[in-house]
């Protein structure tokens, strides 16, 4: 039974690599019909603050990665934040001392920090080994009776060879001269995450530990604290960096950075989901496009890339636009609606505003576009028309094709067959060349020769306003025409 687990730091907004990270976890579990688990590696007292905690899950609940266990969702193998494990953490360290694994080192976080300063200084490497060695009686006793309590490290054997066999990286090996001995619970009593990691996984009997390659170099350390404790070690897949299209480190200038900004400019769910699912994995064919389910089915660690992954805004963006494209205009609606209400105080997604939604979707890059390029359906806006478009509706042709329609609109039915057919007729009727109609009667309509079709317009807007808005460009174009 495949268990996995998301385990975050949540000390801020989740990074777009974090949320990558969860996504392969759900895709794994889901796939093999596994259980996925939310741990919250939450021992920074300071940083795992409950503002951090609530946003990690209003945004992993967006994305759509619902978990079977966990935080907020309890299980067997609880609790689940790494705060309230503490008793567990130091039963482990106890069984570690016992057997030789670990000693207590008699001196402060502050006292080995300055001491290490002082060899980095004079060029000598510093071990925890040679100050346990050097360690006296009267120091141990000054300790205790100051009520302090010592670090606990854990002991490397010299020389060892650990190899990391990695479902992404293929076997990966290291030699434990490169780290030493470390140290597993600091004076202040917390467990450090490589200790604290091992004990949650080996406990909580995760199967696969999937997560950033940055964690790569840490696994040789937890598979030492493995083994010491007997425990079985579960499969490790170490998945890439993401990188931005310049492969620099993913910064804010390259767009955002965290989940939560995606989300508040405008991106779909469910856009993102596709779009990070295929960040570093891809089925082996070159389609784009796949619902949560699709991926479900497909996904496999054997087709994680090595490679760094690169992180392209503008794809997210161009996905985006065919997620709004596609996406059911009910549904739509509803993402977009606090938009709207805010913007306009459009408190429902009755019919007009289900049409306005048709009419623009498709020049929306983000959900929030809905905003400015449906501005004209709600705000009559001719006064602050470009003087280009200013100039056609001086065109002598435009008054007449304005003042036509405003007297002839009372016997069109407003339907899309009878608008278009009535806007076809104009050509023939007026005998003028399209562009010096419909332009004049789009800037006058909807302040702008682009926009929606000409007919949806018209459609929205409804026969009075229509006549209100002709009427307006009518008087602006006499009085500027008076004026010259
Ligand atoms: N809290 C760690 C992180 O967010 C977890 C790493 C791991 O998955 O072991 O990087």
């Amino acid at each position: 039974m495949v268990r996995v687990r998301y385990a975050p730091s949540p000390t801020g907004e989740i990074h777009i690599g974090n949320a990558r990270t969860a996504l392969f976890n759900y895709l794994f579990a889901r796939h093999n019909k596994g259980t996925f688990i939310l741990r919250l590696d939450d021992t920074d007292e300071k940083r795992s603050t409950k503002e951090a905690i609530d946003s990690m899950i209003r945004d992993i609940t967006w994305l759509g990665l619902d978990w079977d266990e966990g935080y907020l969702k309890g299980g067997d193998f609880g609790p689940y934040r790494q705060k309230e494990r503490l008793d567990i953490y130091n039963h482990y360290i106890d069984i570690l001392l016992q057997n030789g694994f670990a000693y207590e080192l008699y001196y402060t976080d502050e006292e080995v920090d300055s001491i290490r300063e002082e060899y980095e200084k004079t060029l000598k490497t510093f071990s925890y080994r040679k100050l346990k060695e050097n360690e006296t009686e009267e120091r141990r006793k000054s300790f205790k009776e100051k009520g302090l309590t010592p670090a606990i490290v854990f002991k490397v054997e010299e020389n060892k060879e650990i190899v990391v066999h990695d479902l992404v990286r293929g076997d990966v090996v290291f030699n434990s001269n490169e780290f030493k001995d470390f140290v597993i619970r600091r004076s202040n009593g917390l467990p450090v995450y490589n200790y604290a990691t091992v004990i949650d996984d080996a406990l909580m009997k995760i199967t696969h530990v999937i997560r950033a390659e940055e964690h790569l170099s840490n696994t040789p350390k937890q598979i030492l604290i493995f083994e010491a404790l007997n425990f079985s070690l579960p499969t490790f897949a170490h998945i890439s960096l993401i990188l931005a299209p310049d492969r620099t480190k993913l910064s804010k200038r390259h767009g955002a950075t965290s989940l939560g900004q995606f989300r508040e400019m405008g991106i779909l769910p469910e856009a993102m989901f596709n779009f990070l699912a295929l960040l570093g994995w891809s089925p082996k064919d070159n389609r784009e496009f796949f619902t949560k389910e699709e991926l479900i089915e497909l996904f496999d660690l054997s087709n994680v890339n090595k490679a760094p992954a690169i992180f392209d805004f503008e794809k997210l963006k161009w996905m985006n636009h065919k997620y709004i494209l596609d996406k059911d205009l009910k549904s739509l609606c509803s993402e977009t609606l606090p938009y709207l209400k805010d913007a306009y105080n459009v408190l429902d997604c009755s019919e007009r505003t289900l049409l306005i939604l048709d009419a623009v979707r498709g020049n929306m890059n983000f959900t929030k576009d809905v905003v400015p390029l449906s501005k004209p359906f709600f705000e009559r806006t001719l006064n602050s028309i470009s003087e280009t478009d200013l100039k056609a509706l001086q065109d002598p042709h435009a008054l007449k094709a304005l003042k036509y329609v405003l007297n002839n609109l009372d016997s069109v039915e407003f339907t899309q067959d009878d608008i278009e057919k009535f806007l076809n007729s104009l050509k023939d009727v007026l005998q003028i060349s399209g562009k010096k109609i419909y332009h004049p009667l789009r800037i006058s309509l909807f302040y702008s020769r682009n926009g929606p079709e000409l007919w949806k317009i018209f459609l929205i807007l409804g026969k009075d306003e229509i006549k209100e808005r002709l009427k307006e460009a009518i008087s602006l174009i006499s009085k500027s025409i008076q004026e010259e």
